[in-house]
């Protein structure tokens, strides 16, 4: 199959996806990182935060899922409704899905070395940390708004520094500063009207991001 030269550049997502459209999958997929991508979205189902669901999945070199993990309070801890509404305060107390699954994974005693984690959401920097110092090599993640909230690093250039650093490989196709190493096929998704002339939307294609 002739495959196009170059990554296209992101589309424009300026709406949040309505809760059905975020949670659509396909009827069947062919690739594994596809396959844990829609598990992670399925994961995601499980946060109470009302405003930024998260969902992580680690699978291992040979495509076992290890462990799964979605944003939240800390297990036993009260997480009313009030904490998750206030975006300050919930910014400092819960716990991110990678970190969740990281942790859930040495809650059980599994070894995360040379595994690949599949995030709806790109890691923010605290994340790449736990995911370096876990023993992870991949990151997948279709995410397409890459983590804006991020107080530590909101340029991702630190993010970028120590995963360049680290060599961890990361697949995000909609990520302007993370190019994906390889072929990875993006579903489609709604994306903001566009005034005419514009690029048009990249959804649906299958890219060669090899680089
Ligand atoms: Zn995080």
């Amino acid at each position: 199959m002739s495959l196009p030269k170059t990554v296209p550049t992101p589309p424009e997502i300026t709406e949040t996806l309505p809760q059905e459209e975020r949670f659509t999958i396909p009827a069947h997929v062919d690739r594994w990182d596809e396959y844990f991508l829609n598990i992670a979205k399925a994961v995601s189902i499980k946060s109470k935060d009302p405003k930024c669901p998260v969902g992580a999945v680690i699978a291992s070199g040979d495509n076992v899922l290890l462990t799964t993990g979605f944003n939240g309070l800390a297990r036993g801890v009260h997480d009313d409704e009030q904490t998750l509404m206030d975006a300050d305060e919930k910014l400092r107390v819960i716990c991110h899905a990678e970190n969740n699954a990281i942790m859930n994974a040495a809650r059980m005693g599994v070894a995360l070395l040379g595994a690949s984690i599949y995030v709806t959401k790109f890691p923010c920097l605290a994340c790449c940390n736990a995911i370096i110092q876990s023993g992870i090599k991949k990151i997948y993640t279709h995410d397409d708004c890459f983590w804006n909230d991020d107080p530590f690093d909101k340029e991702h250039s630190r993010k970028k520094q120590i995963l360049h650093d680290a060599r961890i490989e990361v697949n995000a196709p909609f990520h302007p500063a993370f190019k994906p190493t390889e072929q990875i096929t993006v579903p489609k998704r709604k994306t903001a009207k566009k005034p005419a002339g514009s690029a048009k939307d990249s959804g649906g294609e299958l890219f060669d991001n090899k680089r």
